[in-house]
């Protein structure tokens, strides 16, 4: 594959210095192709996998083209989350640390508006924000792109799954004076093809497609699992695998807490990561993981975009990814830099053909494995075990034990009996083999005990991290009742928001306030109506309490979210609005 130095680009001082203090040695292959283009003007048309660097693929000329005397928006970017904005942001920055008078910001829903305003006020050159908040800006004329040469849309696949397509037209067309466009995607739907013939200039099509659809030097496997069982099979194959850093997707943050809390109560060193938490609390759970002090780190895959850790041992696929592409991206974690790497799926029977669509479109062979048995771990334990009994005779089986095992011996008893018997009473101190997959329930009291390479009794009275636990809290059954991917009729419950036209709420709004305060995506929110005074939008029915909580909590438009289950349902609309292009 091809790539270029950095030198190759003329670029400036200020830029060399500040790419090398980033540590990049060499342009990633979709830098080495986008730079050049974009530093003369022209539209491009990106796409590649996550992590391969298009942040700084289209970063680096943007910073390289600002006319730092200009006090006025020369370039705008936009994005799907609040996350995407700030880590854009702040890559931006470092990007251009050494530039003087570069002012760039993060602009997204839930920041009050009025910090925002003032901000641009005091003169931004570069805006990176969510589509929402953009227009929301544009139409208040608080945002001005009169002198905008540089738009950018970043992710646009997931900003139009997001439901943000009126946003991003308007955006596109409200752009004044001649700039340039460019469109990021890891996937190429029409939807996004249409998007670049209406906004762009003969673009130029970039791919690293080979990266993206292949991922090679995985070694990709599957379980076929119910749910009940998946928390013990995962420990089983933690413990079987030896596993140092793994990472564990879920398809929600629910999801994400719930299996944190299983694991934890196993005593295992696991947490989670996703979009609710506080960014302070997400830098530090990132740092312990890649520092090792966390084993296993449980995460949704939009928390894990943002992850940048290199050698993730494996990934394991705890929810069958509502995506194929997701699939691709999330075992693309591991085996970085030429490493090879294992992937574990977890599969439901019913979810048997969503494996079969993304072997297909990932071209990948995903291996079907046999459960784990607790004689699996049973086996890996006593090799444990005879490891260290080996270890101590080699070393430090003094005099005085010896003295005691020629007590036990004599004529009825050989030197092998008593070896057996001690070895015994080891190997049943802790957790008894047999913990029966068939109860959910209080498994973890049975789990093969403190870690199992230091099960000696009196040795290990220090302890290792993973002691027994209480028998969890069946939590299990919640869990099943996870609703799945996307919304179909049937299964979905009318929310109504007592907001509407009059307070300028548009299905955006809903859509974005939604899948930013909770763990749903754009799919899998239904109709929305927009009435002048209230709207209604259809949730899964499973996670309809859950969007009513948390949507309590925030603001549509500045304005306090009044939600509840709709009574009127003899009103329900036949057709559904369509939301996308
Ligand atoms: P993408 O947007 O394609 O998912 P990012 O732009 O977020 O990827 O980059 C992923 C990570 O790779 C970031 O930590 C970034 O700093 C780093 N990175 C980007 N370019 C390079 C490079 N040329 N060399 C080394 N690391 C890089
Ligand atoms: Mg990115």
């Amino acid at each position: 594959m091809l790539k270029k130095n950095f030198s190759d680009f003329n670029l400036s001082h200020e830029m060399n210095k500040a790419i090398a203090e980033m540590g990049f040695e060499e342009a990633t292959p979709i830098q080495s192709l986008a730079i050049g283009p974009l530093l003369a003007g022209a539209d491009i048309v990106g796409q590649a996998q996550t992590g391969t660097g298009k942040t700084a693929a289209f970063g680096i000329p943007i910073v390289e083209r600002i006319e730092p005397a200009l006090k006025k928006v020369q370039a705008l970017i936009l994005c799907p989350t609040r996350e995407l904005a700030v880590q854009i942001a702040e890559e931006l920055k470092l990007l251009g640390k050494y530039k003087k008078d570069l002012r760039i910001l993060p602009v997204y829903g839930g920041q009050p508006i009025e910090r925002q305003i003032a901000a641009l006020q005091r003169g931004v050159q570069v805006v990176v924000g969510t589509p929402g908040r953009v227009r929301d800006h544009m139409e208040r004329k608080t945002l001005q792109l009169d002198a905008a040469r540089t738009v950018v849309l970043d992710e646009a696949d997931e900003m139009l799954d997001m439901g943000f397509v009126d946003e991003m037209k308007f955006i596109l067309g409200a752009v004044p004076a001649p700039h340039q466009t460019l469109l990021f995607s890891a996937t190429m739907p029409r939807a996004i093809l249409s998007l670049s013939r209406s906004f762009q200039d003969k673009p130029e099509l970039i791919r690293v497609v080979h990266e993206e659809l292949t991922v090679p030097g995985v070694e990709q496997t599957y379980y076929e699992v119910k749910e009940f069982q998946k928390t013990e099979i995962l420990a089983r194959l933690i413990d079987i695998q030896d596993m140092k850093r793994a990472l564990v997707f879920c398809n929600t943050k629910i999801r994400v807490d719930e299996l944190v809390e299983k694991l934890q109560a196993r005593g295992y060193a696991a947490s989670g990561l996703h979009g609710d938490m506080k960014q302070m609390f997400r830098d530090r759970v990132m740092n312990q993981f890649r520092s090792g002090r966390l084993e296993i780190l449980v995460a949704t895959d939009v928390a894990a975009r943002g992850l940048d850790v290199d050698d993730i041992e494996v990934v394991v696929n705890y929810d069958v990814p509502r995506d194929e592409e997701y699939y691709v991206h999330r075992i693309g974690r591991t085996a970085r830099a030429g490493r090879s790497g294992r992937a574990f799926t977890f599969v439901g029977g019913r979810e048997l053909f969503k494996l079969a669509e993304i072997q297909r479109f990932a071209k990948t062979r995903i291996r079907r494995q046999r459960l784990p048995s607790t004689d699996d771990v049973e086996e890996i334990r006593n090799g444990a075990v005879l490891e260290k009994v080996r270890r101590i005779m080699e070393t430090e089986a003094g005099e005085k034990y010896a003295a005691l095992v020629e007590k036990l011996t004599g004529d009825d008893h050989s030197s092998l009996d008593v070896a057996a018997a001690l070895l015994k009473m080891i190997m049943e101190k802790d957790g008894k083999p047999g913990s029966s997959l068939a109860a959910p329930q209080g498994d973890a009291a049975h789990r093969v005990g403190p870690a199992a390479a230091e099960p000696m009794p009196a040795a290990d009275a220090g302890g290792s991290a993973r002691t027994k636990s209480k028998p969890g809290k069946d939590r299990e059954r919640k869990a099943a009742a996870d609703p799945g991917p996307r919304l179909t009729a049937g299964e979905a419950t009318r929310l109504k928001i007592k907001l509407g036209k009059l307070q300028g709420v548009r299905p955006g709004d809903i859509v974005g306030a939604i899948t930013g305060e909770t763990d749903l995506t754009g799919r899998q929110i239904g109709a929305i109506e927009i009435h002048d005074d209230f709207s209604l939008v259809d949730v899964p029915a499973a996670l309809a309490a859950r969007v009513i909580e948390v949507m309590r909590n925030c603001q549509i438009k500045g304005h306090p979210v009044f939600i509840k289950p709709d009574q009127r349902k003899d009103n329900r609309k036949k057709e559904q609005p369509k939301r996308s292009l």
